[in-house]
């Protein structure tokens, strides 16, 4: 793969952003790659294991001269970072980011975007429940969907750029308006989410009751729970204040489904519960049809978990 931008900057450096530079690197995909991250401690991490060609201490340091500007940061504070980056952003220049919500890091970043400056809202559907700067790996985004999120008036040619950029680190990637996105990703990713949130946290109730039990004779259902709700706290919270309309729609259809799941088990509707677990069973088949997840069993991890 040849170069596709001579300088991209790196605004946060956790799980996607050095993900994105070991990738980047990996297939000589960016010139030089700035880098910010708000904590000292950060910083030096990333300097200790040479991400990114340059760390910064300003934000306006890192942004200067950037071809490509990446907000990697949680989208509770993507507004902020714009509106510091403004002054220092050059004309020509691509914004994009990485967050997991789109209508309100539009609404919060597009006022920031100076004329002349491109901005290409982006989320790459990848992640562990790992963050910060050591948690990232060149392949997390090999054959997943980045989606972009091209705004009103956005040039073709700047989001053919970006769009290449994603190919060469691996990446599906297609186009899709930022409402339709925060629906198809409050069904994907946060309200189930906020499901196995809720579920570790009434394991962790009950765990008072039956002392160490729980977490013994931890199965697999509990324990892919346990591993989403692991998952970064800010991120999530910041995930479920600004995509909360397209969430709770989803929300309340689940309760709906919940409560006639509960009403089959009382009346002891087999037939229910059959043909309703025969539906589901379809869609984890067509999930591994379209190569998002293996077929191995329980989930490719293998062997039994140590006590
Ligand atoms: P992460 O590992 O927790 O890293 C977040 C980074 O943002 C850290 O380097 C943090 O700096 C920095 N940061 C936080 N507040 C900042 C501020 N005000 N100014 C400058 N830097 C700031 O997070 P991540 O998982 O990479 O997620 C980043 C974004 O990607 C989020 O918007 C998230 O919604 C999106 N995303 C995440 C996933 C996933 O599975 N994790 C998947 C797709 C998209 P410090 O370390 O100094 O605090």
């Amino acid at each position: 793969m040849s170069q596709i931008y001579d300088r991209v900057a790196l605004i946060g450096l956790g799980l996607i952003a050095s993900s994105m530079f070991w990738a980047m690197k990996r297939d000589g995909l960016a010139g030089e790659v700035s880098g910010f991250a708000r904590s000292a401690e950060t910083r030096d991490t990333a300097r200790e294991i040479g991400l990114c060609d340059r760390v910064c201490d300003t934000l306006g340091e890192a942004v200067a001269d950037a071809d490509l500007i990446i907000l990697c940061v949680p989208v509770g504070v993507m507004g902020a970072v714009a509106a510091e980056i403004s002054p220092f952003l050059k004309k020509g220049a691509t914004v994009t980011d990485v967050g997991s919500v789109k209508s309100d890091v539009i609404a919060k970043v597009g006022p920031h975007i100076p004329e002349g400056v491109h901005f290409i809202p982006g989320h790459p559907l990848a992640g562990t429940e790992h963050s910060g700067p050591r948690s990232g790996f060149a392949e997390l985004f090999e054959n997943r969907w980045t989606l972009l999120v091209p705004v009103k008036d956005t040039d073709p040619a700047a989001t053919a750029k970006l769009r290449s950029l994603w190919e060469g680190m691996g990446a599906l990637v297609d186009e899709m308006d930022a409402e339709h996105h925060d629906l198809v990703l409050a069904v994907t990713s946060h309200a189930p989410h906020l499901i196995a949130y809720t579920m570790v946290g009434v394991a962790d109730d009950l765990q008072r009751v039956t002392d160490e039990e729980v977490i013994q004779y931890s199965a697999t259902g509990f324990r892919d729970f346990t591993r989403i709700a692991a998952s970064d706290p800010t991120m999530w919270r910041d995930v479920f204040l600004s995509n909360k309309d397209a969430t709770l729609e989803i929300l309340g259809r689940f309760t709906e489904e919940l409560f006639a799941l509960q009403r089959a088990i009382r009346q002891g509707d087999g037939d229910h519960l059959h043909a309703y677990f025969t539906r589901t069973r379809a869609i984890r088949r067509s999930i591994i049809e379209a190569g998002q997840d293996t077929a191995a069993p329980d989930f490719g991890r293998g062997g039994t978990p140590k006590r």
